[in-house]
């Protein structure tokens, strides 16, 4: 155990929006205090002595665990108790004071943004949404007129950040086999695009989501008695 390492990791995770990561490493450094553990210095280019470094560090663990719980504990990742304010990415537009609002009013990609200057959550206004981008926060009607239009839409979606993997359910002889598609949405001029070219930072974030659909296909692979073993998945 490193405890800098974990601490870096610990920020990091924060500025991502990862709030697993966040856990994982507020937990290790909670636990490497509470044994007698030296802290890290909390403010790298200044000694600031091991009692503010404890104090801050516990302080911190204690505030990032909190948030992360609460976003991971809403099926949207919109933690109970932020007060809803929300910007566009895009634009100066600000949208309506709920969430379910906004989903209604045709709001898209509401993301939770500790980190924001004067806003709790960033997402893209109607007019800048691409409606097709986040299935899992269009409203049901919306969805039908999606299926309506008989578009084949992933069977589950696995987000972090800006990385995605879609898992797709095929019919194949051998039963219901999945595949998985990774991609990485950005902006371009207006427009929300995807790309299966990653940089280096996003590299991470890609395993993660690979080991995350792995385990939803695993666990979602139960009708055939030959399972999903030994087949390889296309990516
Ligand atoms: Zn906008």
């Amino acid at each position: 155990m490193d405890p800098q390492e974990t601490w870096k990791r610990l920020i990091a995770a924060f500025i991502a929006y990862d709030w697993d990561a966040v856990l994982e490493s507020a937990d290790a450094l909670q636990s490497w205090l509470n044994n007698e553990g030296f802290p890290p210095e909390t403010i790298p280019e200044q000694r600031m002595g091991c009692d503010w470094n404890r104090t801050v560090v516990y302080a911190v663990c204690s505030y990032a665990t909190d948030l992360a719980r609460r976003v991971l504990n809403d099926e949207y990742g919109i933690p109970i108790g932020i007060p809803f304010s929300l910007s566009c990415r895009e634009c100066d537009a600000f949208g309506p004071e709920s969430f379910e609002s906004a989903i209604c009013e045709g709001w898209r990609a509401i993301e939770f943004a500790p980190n924001a200057v004067a806003e709790n959550f960033f997402g893209d206004c109607p007019e800048h949404a691409n409606p097709e981008l986040l299935p899992a926060l269009t409203t049901p009607n919306k969805e039908n007129d999606i299926m309506a239009n008989d578009k084949k839409r992933p069977v589950e979606e696995v987000r972090i950040g800006r990385i995605r993997a879609a898992i797709w359910e095929n019919q194949t002889e051998q039963g219901v086999r999945h595949n998985v598609t990774i991609s990485r949405l950005y902006k371009d001029g207006n427009d929300w695009k995807d790309t299966a070219s990653f940089g280096r930072e996003d590299l991470l974030l890609v395993a993660k989501v690979v080991d995350q659909a792995h385990t939803w296909i695993y666990e979602h692979a139960n009708g055939s008695a030959n399972g999903e073993n030994g087949h390889s998945e296309e990516f």
